[in-house]
């Protein structure tokens, strides 16, 4: 049942070729920070598997783990190495909120699995940090929650319905007023905002190294360097090919976000990948640090193109916004969210962002996650809109049974038919104009 099990090697310098992606990867802060990772070896000419999970990310990996648990046997495929996309260069910010609220959850979805993804979102957080603490995963948790605030009128009764909507349903949500958000952020441009008590941090990059060590010790195959090339049904079974060689699966699944590629027709083109650009100071004085979200929260503001930002392990001040279509911004991309932090934070004015990077995240027409069922024996989960450290750890524990087999109907999470965005190239290029439309927007604000 068990794939045949390849053990990681400590020898990172074993690992890819240089390329503009990957030295992308490398400029994060958190590659910086992480400690020498496993290096997990290319798939072998042929591996026989129950399942095989493409994509080692928070979705794929968190999948995994849920399968080993159940004695399923799992292999996972991976382009380059474990968090490679988006879950080794993200935010770290715990989110268990969604953008449609409760009830527009429940009128979306019907009364059931509207409410299942309701709860499923308030238990989000819990289900990260509970992971954390099960397998003792080493990466940074703090959970002081997660920080919503505005300094707009129009932003204060959007966040408030939000925060009470959260609150009706069973989060811990708390309105916080102009000396409350001011206490908790320790910057005097916000008028008001909210607190959800189970959100916080983590140091991404960590977290999903950690998972993948998970895999590996709960008997699960991780090969790094093995882009999936090809998929074909093949008697009851699924064939991938990889550069080195075969892999059969009785039942694969696709965890590749905004990383996916022409694998599977049509898949590519239900998200639209849109870059996510960040930039992080040195460990920051104690006398500029001390009033900067001090409590240890996460942070966005209510932008329609919006800010978030964060303290690390160290003191450093991490802020991120939409950014430009490439692997590693400009310097002169940075400028802008430079000055955001700088005018919420003036203490912040002299102080420099030495680290740049960026990724990509999976913008869906409808907002949320999906799970598609592509062929028998063949599912997919992607599309988390750019909050997928709660999200995408969770639909790739929930979901993955659900994986197992095709006639199950998941009670917390539709099953969705595969919609193409029409013109998906095209699209793109509307999407960059309506990108530069919210920002003047935002900006007349
Ligand atoms: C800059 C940035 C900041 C963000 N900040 C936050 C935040 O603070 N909080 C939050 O909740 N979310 C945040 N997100 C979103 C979050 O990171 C993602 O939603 C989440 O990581 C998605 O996880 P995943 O496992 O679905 O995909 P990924 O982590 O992207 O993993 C997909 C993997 O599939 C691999 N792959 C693709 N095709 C193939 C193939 N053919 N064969 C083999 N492997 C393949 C890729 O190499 C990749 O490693 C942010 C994203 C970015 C980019």
């Amino acid at each position: 049942m068990m794939s045949n099990v390849s053990q990681p090697q400590t020898d990172a310098s074993q690992s890819l070729p240089a390329d503009a992606a990957w030295d992308g990867f490398t400029r994060s802060l958190w590659s910086h920070t992480a400690p020498p990772s496993e290096f997990y070896p290319a798939a072998p000419n042929t591996l026989n598997v129950e399942v095989a999970i493409v994509g080692a990310g928070f979705a794929g990996l968190s999948a995994a783990i849920t399968l080993l648990e159940r004695g399923v046997g799992v292999a996972v495929l991976e382009s380059r190495q474990p968090g490679f996309g988006a879950s080794g260069r993200n935010g770290g910010q715990v989110n268990p909120f969604t953008k449609h609220e409760p009830d527009a959850l429940r009128a979306m979805f019907g009364e059931q699995v509207g409410q299942g993804i309701v709860d499923l979102t308030i238990s989000s957080g819990d289900r990260v940090f509970d992971l954390i603490r099960r397998h003792s995963i080493d990466c940074d948790p703090v959970r002081t929650g997660f920080l919503q605030g505005t300094d707009k009128p129009a932003g204060a009764v959007t966040l408030r319905r939000r925060c009470e909507a959260w609150a009706r349903a069973g989060a811990k949500a708390t309105w916080l007023d102009a000396d409350a958000i001011r206490q908790y952020s320790g910057s005097a441009q916000f008028r008001c905002g909210w607190l959800l008590g189970s959100g916080g941090t983590v140091h991404p990059l960590k977290y999903v190294r950690g998972l993948a060590r998970v895999v590996t010790s709960l008997g699960g195959a991780i090969h790094g360097d093995s882009p999936a090339l090809t998929l074909q049904a093949n008697g009851g079974r699924w064939t991938i090919t990889t550069p080195l060689g075969v892999v059969n699966a009785r039942r694969v699944i696709l965890a590749t976000n905004a990383y996916t590629t022409d694998l599977w027709p049509g898949l590519r083109q239900t998200v639209v990948p849109l870059y996510s650009l960040q930039v992080a100071t040195n460990p920051l004085a104690s006398d500029v640090g001390a009033q900067i979200l001090a409590g240890g929260q996460s942070m966005t503001d209510a932008l329609r193109l919006v800010h978030y930002f964060r303290r690390d392990a160290e003191g450093r001040f991490v802020i991120g916004e939409r950014g430009p279509f490439r692997d590693i911004p400009h310097e002169s991309d940075t400028h802008r969210v430079i000055g955001v932090a700088r005018k919420m934070y003036p203490a912040l004015a002299s102080v420099e962002f030495p680290y740049r990077w960026s990724g990509k995240v999976a913008m869906t027409t409808d907002h949320m996650p999906h799970f598609h069922r592509l062929a028998p024996g063949l599912s997919a989960i992607l599309g988390f809109n750019g909050r997928g450290v709660a999200m995408a750890t969770t639909l790739g524990q929930v979901l993955a049974v659900a994986c197992l087999d095709d006639t199950a109907v998941p009670t917390q999470f539709p099953v969705t038919p595969m919609h193409p965005i029409r013109m998906h190239s095209l699209n793109m290029v509307g999407v960059a104009a309506m990108i530069a439309y919210y920002r003047v927007l935002d900006q007349i604000a």
